[in-house]
């Protein structure tokens, strides 16, 4: 019996860089930016939920 946390909502969104191609987990409160370039254009990819559910 333990408290799972299950309002932690972890809405990381990938995004490709559109420089070099790199990916990059931003956040939503987080500037759009390359992490290895600096590029400031990024490609939206397809949004990965996680989904973290408890298996006991
Ligand atoms: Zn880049």
């Amino acid at each position: 019996m333990d408290g799972a946390p299950a309002r932690q909502q972890r809405i990381d969104v990938t995004y490709t860089c559109g420089e070099c191609g790199a990916d990059n987990q931003i956040k939503p409160r987080e500037p759009i930016r390359c992490k290895d370039c600096g590029y400031r254009i990024m490609y939206k990819k397809r949004t990965k939920r996680m989904v973290q559910f408890e298996a006991r």
